[in-house]
């Protein structure tokens, strides 16, 4: 089986760990060939330039999760981490003070500012990160231009746009969103593989990451929704009884006008790209037409749980697939 997995961060890289789980391959297997794989197409929407390193948040908690490094209880950044560099930063009265960059992350992001410096692609320094992590996973940015989401708000000074990461991180999503655009996505190229892992994959999954700027961001680079639409799709509710599980995608979800709520995402998604929805229990009253659903428990509470969710996607898949195949 080949699956392709468009991933935002913490709901992406939990539930990869699963699909991995499930498929049999692991960082020991990644050397041999093996007959299944799984290519994550990475959201870089929310990537970041800040004190001159370029931060992509999305694809380092995929990488680390995988790998093993990631901070388990917080969900980004690495495990026994330490924070000098920031405090040492700030002493110096250094700009923004609200994001996290750890010791030990900050030596990935020296690594990352020093390739692209060089000339290499973010696709390039993604692999070359992950050869040290081992994700057991083929990692692909879901473009190597620069894409990144603004918010557009009004704080009462007027409407401006903001970067994601300070609506965020900063407001906490808090300051109502007018708008919510991907600027540079118009212009944007699938990264060099992206394409070639769809047209191959046996199915698409999406994981329960954030409908709108995780999973919106990846199908916003032009050609890899339509990609996709031409595959067999499943996707995993990030909603839950009206209200995301962790996180703030209701308020990403309120800013472009669609309700908080499994069967509302699914539409939003759209018929022509869902084959399948796996909603939870609680909202198994769901309805959409034109998309198979099917309801099951979703929280993503222990490995266990997070592998029977992923086997239950990718049963989905494969039934919804020899269906469209008897179709012809
Ligand atoms: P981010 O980039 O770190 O915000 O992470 P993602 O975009 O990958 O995922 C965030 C989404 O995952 C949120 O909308 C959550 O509601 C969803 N999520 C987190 N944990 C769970 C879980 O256990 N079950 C389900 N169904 N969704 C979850
Ligand atoms: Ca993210």
């Amino acid at each position: 089986m080949r699956i392709v997995v468009p991933a935002g961060g913490i709901g992406g890289a939990r539930f990869l760990q699963g699909l991995r789980a499930v498929l049999g391959t692991d960082a020991a297997a990644e050397e041999q060939t093996t007959d299944s794989s799984i290519t994550v197409i990475g959201n870089t929407g929310d990537d970041i330039t800040l004190f001159g390193l370029r931060i992509c948040p999305d694809l380092d908690t995929v990488m680390y999760t995988l790998g093993g490094g990631i901070n388990e209880e917080q969900g980004w950044g690495r495990a026994d981490e330490t924070f000098t560099v920031k405090e040492e930063l700030a002493a110096y009265g250094m700009k923004p003070t609200w994001f996290g960059l750890g010791d030990r992350d900050t030596a990935t992001h020296i690594v990352r500012a020093q390739m692209l410096a060089a000339g290499y692609p973010l696709s390039t320094v993604t692999e070359a990160l992950c050869d040290r992590w081992r994700p057991g996973v083929r990692l692909l940015p879901m473009t190597d231009d620069q894409v990144e989401t603004h918010v557009v708000v009004d704080d009462g000074g007027g409407r401006r746009a903001i970067h994601f990461q300070e609506w965020w991180i900063k407001h906490r999503a808090a300051l109502p969103a007018e708008q919510i655009v991907g600027v540079g996505a118009e212009d944007a190229k699938p990264a060099p593989g992206v394409l070639a892992a769809i047209a191959e994959a046996d199915a698409v999954i999406l994981p329960p990451s954030n409908p709108v700027v995780s999973v919106g961001s990846v199908l916003g680079v032009p050609g890899i929704r339509e990609a996709m639409a031409a595959k067999t799709v499943v996707g995993v509710s990030p909603i839950i009884g009206g209200a995301p599980v962790r996180g703030m995608a209701d308020a990403c979800l309120r800013a472009i006008g669609v309700e908080t709520s499994a069967g509302a995402v699914a539409a939003h998604l759209g018929s022509d790209l869902l084959d399948g929805w796996l909603v939870d229990e609680a909202d198994a009253d769901t309805d959409v037409e034109g998309i198979e659903v099917r309801s099951r428990p979703l929280y993503m509470s222990d490995p266990a749980a997070t592998e029977a969710i992923a086997r239950a996607a990718l049963d989905l898949a494969v039934e919804l697939a020899e269906k469209g195949e008897e179709r012809g």
